[in-house]
């Protein structure tokens, strides 16, 4: 096909031994018992939501469709130094120590199992690769299908099933090692992504634009005002949504707000933070699998035109397997070379070869007699007195 374009997906298995215990004691004395009570009262089983089933569905579903034009890699584990470009070197020895264990790190439900430090390694480093492998031009655009998600993770702090800021560390690895001068972040997520906001706030090489429900809605940041210091004023963009705003919003976001800001900036690259919890199957927002295609052309037009079609995308959040794993495929289509629908049309063609098939079904004859033919009858056909 003239029109299929190179993309590398990266998926390793080490990221699904990242598997926190709830039944795990995970803080000390009274904050347990509380918290268990608060669960407790959710009067459902609480489940850890962002569980290894998230990597798989996706990988099963893209084997049972898969996508011609892509190709799948396995990641590598990001280093100490490429991990402390965003994070401070005592957080990540904080980090460090609990290999090999479980606990909670965070009220918010941020926790480890044995094998998450290296699940988190892994995923910060695959982000890497698909950097890499776009950079050097081995494929026009890559998807690190990774998790744990990194959004949330801030300099010191994991937060929201977050440990390492997968995105952030990529951006900066092509940023300090690779050469790109200035590089694009789109935060595309349900939630807004606090960390990556925090790691570049001063910083005027990366341009962050973040689309996401708003305040109150977790981590409860991401305001208008919040617009970054220093040199870094302007490069920090905030588009807070409010529930249920779907495709028409996200689209007018894009094309009135991030379009004009890509090119004002003048990217040697753009990053996606793709989270799919913006689908209406998580409840958050209204996005459909039509709209996250539709924002992927838009984000291919501008990368070809800003910085020869470099693209690349990370995975953050999505908890619903159907609309997590059909929203990934639907991203891998347009970079793999489909056209982009345009969201809002579908089944319109359907109901117009409806219409015309129905349309000779329910003419009103002009010189049919005043009284309609059930006249004298009421709604369930029975005759009126
Ligand atoms: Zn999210």
């Amino acid at each position: 096909m003239s029109n299929q374009n190179s993309v590398i997906a990266f998926y390793d298995e080490r990221m699904l031994a990242h598997e926190p215990d709830i039944e795990v004691p995970f803080l000390p004395g009274r904050m347990d018992t509380r918290i268990r009570s608060l669960l407790s009262g959710l009067g459902v089983p609480w489940k850890y939501p962002e569980h290894p089933a998230r990597l798989t569905a996706i990988r099963h579903f893209l084997e049972l469709e898969p996508v011609t034009g892509v190709t799948f890699e396995a990641g590598v584990a990001a280093t100490r130094e490429e991990l402390a470009r965003v994070h401070t070197l005592s957080y990540l020895d904080s980090i460090y120590q609990l290999r090999g264990k479980s606990a909670w790190l965070d009220v918010d439900t941020t926790a480890v199992s044995p094998g998450s430090v290296e699940a988190a390694e892994v995923a910060a480093g695959t982000a890497i690769a698909a950097v890499e492998a776009v950079v050097k031009g081995r494929a026009e655009s890559s998807f690190a299908l990774v998790r744990p998600p990194g959004h949330h993770a801030e300099p010191v702090r994991a937060r929201g099933f977050c440990l390492f800021n997968n995105v952030a560390v990529a951006a900066a690895h092509a940023h300090l090692a690779l050469g790109c001068e200035r590089v694009m972040i789109v935060d595309w997520d349900a939630h807004h992504g606090n960390g990556t906001q925090d790691i570049f706030w001063a910083d005027p090489d990366v341009l962050l634009v973040d689309i996401h429900r708003a305040s109150p809605f977790y981590p409860g940041t991401g305001s208008l005002e919040e617009v970054g210091v220093g040199l870094g004023e302007g490069t920090n963009v905030n588009v807070p949504m409010p529930a249920d705003a779907g495709d028409a919003a996200y689209l007018k976001a894009f094309r009135e707000i991030l379009v004009p800001a890509a090119e004002w900036f003048r990217p040697d690259l753009i990053l996606v933070s793709a989270g799919f919890d913006p689908h209406s199957h998580d409840l958050a927002l209204n996005v459909s699998y039509d709209g996250f295609a539709a924002m992927t052309g838009i984000l291919q037009s501008l990368a070809r035109q800003q910085c020869g079609g470099r693209l690349v995308f990370v995975l953050e959040g999505g908890y619903n397997l159907v609309s997590l794993s059909r929203g990934v495929r639907s991203v891998l289509r347009v970079l793999a070379g489909e056209a982009p629908p345009e969201p809002g049309l579908r089944g319109m063609a359907e109901v117009e070869a409806a219409a015309a098939f129905h349309r000779s079904a329910f003419v009103t004859e002009p010189e049919a007699s005043a009284a309609p033919p059930d006249a004298g009858r009421d709604c369930q056909g029975k005759h009126r007195p």
